[in-house]
């Protein structure tokens, strides 16, 4: 057996997790920025960041928004370099924030940098030190070197083995017990599809596929109880500690066609990320054609479809045989098509957009 597993955040697991452990975090820096959005007042998770860094110095910015654009990443250079050199970035919150965190602690260490320059690794090395603390269950962020922004009105990621990776990682499951359904389920669907299509992706470990198989597990089994229960911690804490398994596969494998496939939904008709990639999941497990997609079908009694269906996924939006075109073309050049096995030519490609929109869009 050949294989490798570069991880090299620390985490810091449970209940309290940042209050109870302040010192790790006060010992990172004295000038700390915090990026966030404006769930983080609500579930308690930027009042427990402030309390852990009273005496410190202390400068939030809380207007992340969803998809974040790359535009933004300058902007928040700008406005927050002005007093004194920032030590520590912190990404609190969902996927927008962490990323976000990410982006402005490479900038901030190389200023020389035009922001287009985070997608070619070969011209940075260095970043801010990053801490994440996730308030969803799902995007894995918190564990990944990868931050997603959007591009010219596109989704794309970018990473640094050699600096993006968080430095620590605070998760604690109990921020998540204020979500909605909607974002409960969106947010645990991304998660899902890290792990599943990280289980099938052709950069698979055995290492890789004993987390993923743990992750997907989980998810089937608990999120359909946590639905009903909303707020049971128990229920909570086996999503995100499922959502940090994944993230740590992907971070391994990257993620596969189904992400490329769902993020034309997120730009173009505004469907949340996770959601909008497990929808293509059974189309991409079916045109995968391989032993391991059919254990993941075989562990959701057969067909994923009906999980679905118990937790009622439906799209209102209409797709049209025209952006199913301008989509197909977009998807047909995306590198995650390397890492996915199977065959994904335009043909191909255009009958998944078109399996979504008869099983989700239909009235
Ligand atoms: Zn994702």
């Amino acid at each position: 057996m050949n294989m490798n597993f570069f991880m090299p955040t620390k985490v810091i697991y449970g209940k309290g997790a940042v209050l109870k452990n302040r010192e790790i975090l006060r010992s990172l820096g004295e000038h700390f920025l915090v990026i966030t959005g404006k769930s983080s007042m609500k579930n308690g998770s930027l009042d427990d960041v402030l309390e852990a860094l009273e005496g410190k110095y202390v400068r939030i910015y809380d207007t992340t928004p969803e998809n974040p654009p790359i535009e933004l990443i300058p902007e928040i250079c700008s406005e927050f370099t002005d007093t004194r050199d920032i030590d520590v970035v912190i990404g609190l919150g969902g996927g927008s924030p962490m990323d976000t965190a990410k982006a402005v602690a490479v900038l901030l260490d190389n200023p020389q940098l035009n922001v287009r320059d985070l997608y070619d690794a070969t011209k940075y090395t260095s970043a801010k030190k990053i801490v994440c603390i996730p308030t969803t269950a799902g995007t894995g962020s918190e564990v990944t070197q990868f931050s997603v922004l959007t591009v010219d009105g596109r989704k794309m990621g970018f990473s640094n083995n050699k600096c993006t990776f968080p430095t620590i990682a605070f998760v604690d499951y109990s921020y998540t017990i204020t979500m909605g359904r909607e974002l409960t389920i969106s947010t645990a669907l991304d998660a899902l599809s890290h792990a599943m299509e990280g289980y099938i992706s052709l950069n698979a470990t055995p290492l890789t596929d004993v987390l993923a198989m743990e992750s997907m597990k989980n998810i089937k089994e608990f999120l359909p109880r946590l639905l009903d229960d909303p707020e049971s911690e128990y229920y909570r804490e086996k999503i995100m500690f499922a959502s940090m398994l994944a993230g740590m596969v992907i971070a391994q494998t990257s993620t596969t066609v189904a992400h490329a496939l769902g993020y034309n939904l997120t730009t173009d008709k505004g469907i949340k990320h996770g959601l909008a990639t497990a929808i293509f999941l059974p189309f991409e497990l079916r045109n995968a054609n391989t032993e391991k997609a059919e254990t993941v079908k075989a562990l959701f009694d057969g067909s994923l479809y009906r999980f679905y269906e118990d937790i009622g996924i439906k799209l209102n939006i209409d797709i049209s045989d025209d952006d199913i075109e301008k989509w197909v073309k977009i998807v047909s050049t995306a590198s995650h098509i390397r890492s996915t096995p199977g065959n994904y030519d335009i043909d191909t490609l255009t009958e998944a957009f078109k399996e979504v929109r008869d099983m989700f869009c239909s009235e």
